[in-house]
């Protein structure tokens, strides 16, 4: 296991402007200038602390992005208006027409479907192959790749990069590993395991109150100024930013990430470890059967779990469905997608956030239409969650005394 991970997010402290203890928030699209001269180095880029237009920076985007990658450890983070903006953003300025990307096939819906069906018309190819298979992502690299992408834990499989040794891989190829960390905020630190670049979608854990979208590229000085530049950053032209109000609560939410995900990685573990002794086909990192569990405790920060994330295949999408709908009639949980919710999130990612795969494709990674994805919540009792949810199983005959028997 690695060292106890130090984040020092607990320093960071911005007073408002009249000694508020949360920082005032930045309530204006465009700043005024004293001099013409200012006004001018500002747009070129050569004033530190100097605001132009907010689509540019803003104090409270700057304040969320510090925050951001002290979480992750990189220099500095951009703030994006979803992750989608700053997946599409950071692809977009690393590729140009004629280059291939390596990506895991186990990626989440949307990035998916913007690599394979969006960047073909730039004439930007990717080969989406099992990332865990080492050999096969170092076969893939061709003299035109520019980035190998990967999800620390995956969506909605959850199988788990190897992210040291793909970082090797990318290092003697000089390629940069991108690697979206969305399923494992402070579990994971892509960064310090040696990816080039981190992305959140903060729409999910790290926000963790289902009220927005949002999302962040953590990664050097260079790389987020080159996404900022007024003439050909991706994330300045492409127009992806936050709006600062929304900034502002997101980082008030992020105080308590460490305590959350605390909860989410221990209710999650406790189900996980009980489904299993039922006999039921769970996947979760924490446990011993899971394929990536040596690697997850190898590169994880132990403090805070395996995170909150499992599977539980039911066999058939009818029983994915009648499960979901009673576990919500019981009050356990939401049948809606996304995750990091305080309550638990259940969907089944097959016909809902992955139907952008493909039936075959599907199949061919395990994905079966019968998998419920579960974003396990809060709950303070969790002995009695699982009790419930034993009953749904039990009462849908999904699972009798004997152990499954979908
Ligand atoms: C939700 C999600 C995204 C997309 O984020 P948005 O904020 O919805 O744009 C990207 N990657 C992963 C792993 C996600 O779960």
């Amino acid at each position: 296991m690695s060292t106890k991970h130090s984040n020092n997010l607990q320093d960071l402290q911005y007073f408002g402007e009249y000694g508020g203890v949360n920082p005032s928030i930045s309530d204006s699209s465009t700043y005024t200038f004293i001099s013409a001269k200012t006004m001018f180095d500002t747009f070129e880029g050569n004033t530190e602390g100097c605001y132009l237009y907010s689509r540019h920076s803003s104090p409270s985007n700057l304040y969320l992005g510090e925050a951001l990658a002290a979480l992750e450890g990189t220099e500095t983070a951009n703030v994006t208006a979803s992750g989608m903006g700053a997946i599409t953003a950071v692809i977009l300025q690393l590729c140009n027409t004629g280059d291939h990307i390596i990506s895991s096939r186990t990626i989440y819906g949307g990035t998916y479907a913007f690599m394979k069906n969006f960047l073909v018309k730039l004439g930007i190819t990717t080969t989406f192959l099992d990332i865990t298979d080492l050999k096969a992502v170092e076969n893939a690299i061709t003299p035109n790749t520019k980035m190998i992408y990967c999800e620390s834990v995956s969506n909605p499989l959850l199988e788990v990069a190897d992210i040291s040794a793909l970082s090797r891989i990318a290092k003697q190829n000089t390629l940069p590993l991108v690697v979206d960390n969305t399923f494992s905020p402070l579990t994971v630190s892509p960064a310090r395991l040696g990816a080039d670049i981190v992305i959140h979608s903060l729409t999910k854990f790290i926000n963790g109150t289902s009220d927005c979208v949002a999302g962040v590229v953590c990664g050097s000085t260079e790389f987020c100024l080159a996404l900022k530049d007024v003439n050909n950053g991706a994330g300045m032209l492409l127009g992806s930013t936050l709006d600062s109000m929304r900034a502002a609560s997101i980082l008030k939410n992020m105080r308590t990430l460490h305590i959350r995900m605390k909860q989410h990685s221990a209710n999650a573990l406790y189900l996980a470890k009980k489904f299993e002794q039922d006999g039921l086909r769970v996947v979760y990192p924490g446990l011993s059967s899971h394929p990536g569990h040596l690697i997850m405790e190898d590169q994880m920060n132990p403090e805070y779990g395996y995170g909150g994330l499992l599977t539980l295949d039911v066999g058939t999408l009818e029983n994915a469905n009648t499960l979901m709908e009673l576990m919500q009639e019981q009050k356990l949980g939401y049948l809606a997608v996304s995750l990091g919710f305080y309550k638990t999130l259940f969907s089944a990612p097959g016909s809902s956030t992955s139907s952008e795969i493909p039936i075959e494709e599907q199949e061919e990674m395990g994905l079966g239409n019968g998998l419920i994805r579960f974003s396990i919540g809060l709950d303070d009792d969790i002995e009695r969650t699982y009790s419930m949810m034993k009953k749904c199983l039990m009462d849908l005959k999904i699972l009798d005394s004997t152990g499954i028997k979908a």
